[in-house]
């Protein structure tokens, strides 16, 4: 009899799984320490499968970096780790959403020997500290590099002082031979994008080569030409760029960003080329990226475009999308043309290029992240399953999983309606939904949180992007 009694599930127990709680005490967040904007999918990748383990870097308390690790098979998460110390944090931790500077959240990479890297903590660099940026303007903390002291082993790192501190949107790409490139901005606004390419594992790095030019415009001197960009690998060895243009006016800055851009480069003899084949003479200033590069023009609109990502079809061909007016639009190469874009609804999110003809999105909506797919070649799109949803809640999406799957595609960050503190709970998503985790195990800051929801919101003329409207160019745009 006590074999039958155990599997029927009371009424208590059905209204703590509808709430995401079972009856096992799961919850379906992996931890609740994720801080202020703690993932984006700039910084990528910020996870990956490996042997088995999907490991996570995400921005913690204090804007340091932490890991989690999940074992599939032993269905175990391990972790939160403190992997460094972002130079940005500040303590305590602010619950004012402007004073977190966001920059410096982790990107992450598992190199060919199973140690795990991650760069985070810089936005440019403080010169005061590091002296002169050659190749830039300067900003704050100090881009870093820390690695896991064993293989596939999360409890313990180490600095390596081997990447140039002024970089921040630190991106990684792992080749197929095992060379790792890591691309960022090298410094605020005002610099050049430019690569380091390790060749041993992230032990050492090349010097950086710049890829796209930072200059004053010739016809109004207080623009600066400026760019967002987002490199990822493409068909064999190659790494695509997909990038947007800022107009960074130095008097009456504003966040305007036009246009869209690809290119990509060939790693075996370090040459770029457009989408045609043209071979590309670099760093691309904003004239020659205007006649070479140029995916669509928004600039005479004044329709504002966002970075998006870049993924590949079997042929090489590149799929992409930028965000323009609150929606993800869609562009795919042809051979000799763009198609014609197709909106999609959605925030943001990442690709699965399956064929030339079948690609699906999962993108960020309202309280949502969900599948978008089409099989015309991005004509028609449809809405599919949701892994995650609250009519409560908004969720910020990272790039996918690095070889991931339906075990684990996305991590994403949750940020309620109610809460007036800057803590998120975090979540890997798969075809299953959230991966969870034992509530003992995920709530890794309960005691504070209890506290700071027992205090009063701050007042709203208090709050962040108004009080420090204008004070700074970056204040606040990390990007999102
Ligand atoms: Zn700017």
């Amino acid at each position: 009899m006590k074999g039958t009694t155990n599997r029927v599930t009371s009424l208590p127990c059905m209204l703590l799984l509808l709430s995401g709680i079972s009856s096992a005490g799961m919850v379906e967040y992996f931890t609740d320490n994720g801080f202020a904007n703690p993932v984006a999918t700039m910084q990528h990748p910020c996870a990956e499968y490996y042997e088995g383990v999907t490991y996570i870097a995400y921005q913690g308390p204090h804007e340091d970096p932490y890991v989690c690790a999940y074992d599939h098979a032993a269905q175990k998460w391990s972790g939160p780790v403190k992997a460094g110390v972002n130079p940005m944090g500040k303590t305590p931790d602010p619950v004012d959403p402007s004073e977190p500077d966001n920059h410096g959240r982790p990107a992450m990479i598992v190199d060919g020997k199973g140690y795990i890297h991650l760069v985070f903590g810089g936005h440019g660099g403080c010169w005061r500290l590091l002296g002169k940026n050659e190749l830039g303007t300067p900003g704050k903390g100090r881009q870093t590099h820390v690695v896991s002291k064993n293989p596939q082993d999360i409890s313990s790192w180490e600095v390596l002082d081997n990447i140039s501190p002024f970089g921040t949107y630190s991106q990684f790409v792992k080749m197929a031979d095992g060379d790792i490139y890591l691309f960022y901005r090298h410094g605020s606004h005002r610099s050049d994008w430019v690569y380091q390419k390790s060749t041993d594992n992230c032990r050492t790095f090349a010097p950086p080569v710049s890829v796209l030019k930072h200059k004053i415009q010739e016809s109004d001197r207080n623009i600066h030409d400026a760019w967002y960009a987002w490199f990822d690998n493409g068909k064999g060895d190659t790494i695509t760029a997909s990038y947007v243009y800022h107009p960074c006016r130095i008097l009456g800055h504003t966040k305007e960003r036009y246009n869209g851009y690809y290119m990509k480069l060939n790693c075996a003899d370090d040459s770029w080329e457009n989408a045609g084949g043209n071979t590309l003479t670099l760093p691309i200033t904003k004239e020659y990226a205007d006649e070479n590069t140029l995916v669509c023009d928004t600039f005479e609109t004044k329709v504002r475009s966002k970075r998006g990502v870049c993924r590949v079809d079997d042929n090489g061909n590149p799929h992409l999308f930028f965000r323009q007016q609150g929606q993800v639009v869609y562009f795919r190469w042809l051979g000799n043309a763009w198609q014609t874009p197709v909106a999609v609804p959605g925030g943001d999110g990442d690709m699965i290029v399956e064929s030339s003809n079948v690609v699906r999105m999962l993108l960020s909506g309202k309280g949502e992240v969900c599948w978008w797919k089409t099989e015309d070649g991005g004509l028609t799109w449809n809405k599919g399953a949701c892994l995650i949803s609250s009519p409560d809640a908004g969720y910020v999406p990272t790039a996918l999983v690095r070889n991931g799957g339906p075990a684990g595609w996305m991590v994403v960050s949750e940020r309620t309606t109610a809460q007036h503190h800057l803590y998120r709970k975090m979540f890997l998503l798969g075809d299953k939904g959230p991966v969870g985790r034992p509530e003992e195990e995920a709530s890794n800051v309960k005691e504070l949180l209890k506290t700071l929801e027992a205090a009063p919101p701050i007042p709203k003329n208090e709050k962040g992007q108004k009080k420090n409207r204008g004070k700074s160019e970056e204040k606040g745009d990390d990007d999102e």
